[in-house]
């Protein structure tokens, strides 16, 4: 068997049509844009990237973005303070922190303290919370697990029923993960560093979710022959010559490097019915989805 490659790059795409879509009919009818705040504290390159790349989805989609950046080293009150000024701001919308914050920074106060209809990273714990009851909707979902579970429905891929193995239960993807497959009644499994016979239970799963960071960790013996396996991990390792020496870049004379994900893809692809590629796969939807978000926020606010 091949699998069929689910194509996150495609999928995103179309996710950011329809919201600019929707954005230019509301700001047609004189609504007001809208608008993400971000928040990045310190001056890690990796997060001030995904800072920055939201900031530009929020202008290509006609919608309106304001960054804040305070010091690595600034307090809890200086953060707090930012975060209720946003939310008393009406020209807001969406309110999103980066994570990780530095050290000194209580997180989870930080995160509760995000109004609960400008959570648009879907993180505050009452929408986790909600998240996790039966019954119960959550004003957003955290971004990366839902383009996860929008891949799959895009992809046909039937959630209802399916054993469903999600590999990590980390508070951004594994768990909400987990959470939203079983709000779609899947029967889940979620495992972890302390897991038992890793390969046994992924064994058994007709949907694999995996987000462990682990490079090329899930083998392709250990996937059910059919299933649909997304692949969140992002992992950089440097290209090889065919030789196994490093390959340098004759550009910047480093050691060149490339991004792969936590499934050995070429064995996956053997076995799999469905997979996400890295990059290309569940990267792309993140941004998607939060812009997703950004809208509904607006429409809530405005009592759509
Ligand atoms: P994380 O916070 O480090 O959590 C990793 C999880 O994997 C933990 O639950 C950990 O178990 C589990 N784990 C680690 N090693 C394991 C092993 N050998 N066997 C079984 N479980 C193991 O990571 P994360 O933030 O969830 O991110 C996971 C991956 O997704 C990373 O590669 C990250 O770069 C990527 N990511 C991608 C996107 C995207 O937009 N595509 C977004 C977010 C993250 P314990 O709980 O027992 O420690």
């Amino acid at each position: 068997m091949t699998a069929q490659i689910i194509d996150g790059k495609v999928v995103a795409q179309q996710v950011r049509d329809n919201v600019a879509a929707e954005v230019a009919k509301r700001t047609a009818a004189g609504k007001p844009q809208p608008t993400l705040a971000t928040v990045l504290i310190g001056d890690r390159p990796d997060s001030a990237a995904y800072v920055s790349s939201k900031g530009k989805a929020c202008q290509e989609l006609g919608m309106g973005s304001v960054s804040h950046h305070l010091p690595a080293d600034a307090t809890q009150e200086q953060v707090e303070e930012l975060v209720r000024s946003l939310n008393a701001d009406k020209t807001v919308n969406g309110i999103l922190v980066q994570l990780p914050m530095p050290s000194q920074i209580n997180e989870e106060r930080v995160l509760s303290l995000i109004s609960i209809e400008k959570d648009v990273d879907g993180f505050s714990p009452i929408n986790i919370g909600r998240l996790a009851q039966k019954g119960r909707d959550p004003l957003f979902v955290p971004c990366t697990p839902y383009g996860c579970i929008y891949l799959l429905e895009q992809a046909g891929v039937k959630i209802e029923g399916a054993n469903a193995v999600v590999l990590g239960r980390s508070n951004i993807v594994g768990m909400p993960a987990a959470l939203l497959l079983i709000g779609k009644n899947a029967t889940v499994t979620v495992c972890h560093s302390r897991t038992r016979d890793l390969p046994g239970v992924v064994r058994q799963a007709d949907i694999l979710i995996a987000a462990i960071g682990k490079t090329e960790m899930v083998r392709g013996d250990w996937i059910k022959p059919g299933a649909a396996v997304i692949d969140v991990g992002i992992n950089s390792v440097p290209v090889l010559n065919p030789d196994g020496t490093p390959a340098i870049s004759e550009k910047t004379g480093k050691p060149r490097q490339k991004l792969v994900g936590d499934v050995k893809f070429d064995e996956a692809m053997e076995v799999a019915g469905f997979i996400t590629p890295v990059p290309g796969g569940v990267g792309p939807m993140t941004i998607a989805m939060l812009m997703r978000n950004t809208l509904r926020a607006a429409q809530i606010q405005q009592g759509e």
